[in-house]
């Protein structure tokens, strides 16, 4: 009974105690504990597995990104200009040509070894050419070529020294820039000639020409013109001193055929 009341007398006086530490608390501090009790503190979301489907894990060998082989299309051989050149030159099909650079295409690669109608003119080497731009130099080189020799040299060609047909580089060997017609087998580099009384002309000693050779060189380049559209030769600039250029080129820009005589 008595350790009873004693309990009850402590409880008293605790609960006294806590009473009396509220009322100690000032209206301000009462007011912040309601404003707190009043902000909603949001509850993360549990998140649902089925709104984020797990992707499929990569197999090892997806995980690199597949090698891209790329193949330059090859147009369509032109079998017409085939057909329409083998009357005038000993000619013979070509596979396609093998480059670093894709954009080096000849629509219908061709070795031309001689060109015939007239005086045959046998080539040093087979040069690899488009058909059109064969069939161009064939008809030129059976008219044009034949006659000019007679009227300045009173001979026939029999022999073309010549150079570069298809090569897959830039214009005058430089490394950046537009691609050359001889990229695109357009176009063909004549070295010198050899003639039936056995005389021969070496385009690189133009400035020391005979007279005669001369004149025959002359009437050739300005001839060309008519025939191509664009010749570059000696005194052009420093890359065609040694040859003449003939191609049958067409810029981008403009598909009609843009013509540079030099
Ligand atoms: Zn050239």
């Amino acid at each position: 009974m008595f350790i009873r009341l004693i309990i009850a007398i402590l409880i008293s006086g605790l609960s006294s105690s806590v009473a009396s530490k509220e009322v100690a608390a000032g209206p301000v501090e009462r007011e912040l504990r309601l404003r707190a009790a009043d902000v909603t503190i949001p509850v993360q979301r549990p998140v649902d597995k089925r709104e984020f489907p797990s992707l499929p894990k990569l197999k090892k060998a997806e995980t690199s990104a597949p090698e891209i082989t790329v193949e330059t299309p090859q147009p369509a051989f032109d079998e017409a200009c085939f057909v329409k050149l083998s009357k005038t030159a000993f000619v013979s099909r070509a596979s396609p040509p093998i480059s670093k650079d894709p954009q080096c295409v000849i629509p219908s690669p061709v070795i031309l070894h001689r060109t015939l109608g007239g005086r045959s003119v046998k080539f040093t080497d087979g040069l690899l050419l488009d058909c059109n731009f064969a069939r161009q130099y064939a008809g030129f080189s059976s008219t044009t070529l034949q006659k000019l020799a007679k009227k300045h040299l009173n001979a026939g060609v029999t022999e073309l020294h010549s150079g570069q047909g298809f090569v897959c580089r830039r214009r005058n060997n430089r490394s950046t820039g537009k691609l050359s017609e001889h990229a695109f087998g357009n176009a063909l580099d004549l070295l010198g000639f050899k003639f039936n009384d056995g005389s021969s002309l070496n385009i690189r000693k133009a400035v020391d020409m005979p007279a005669r050779q001369a004149d025959f060189f002359n009437s050739l380049r300005e001839a060309s013109c008519g025939a191509f559209t664009t010749v570059l030769g000696p005194g052009s600039n420093p890359a065609h001193a040694t040859h003449l250029h003939l191609d049958l080129g067409r810029s981008k820009e403009n598909p009609n055929p843009y013509r540079i005589c030099e």
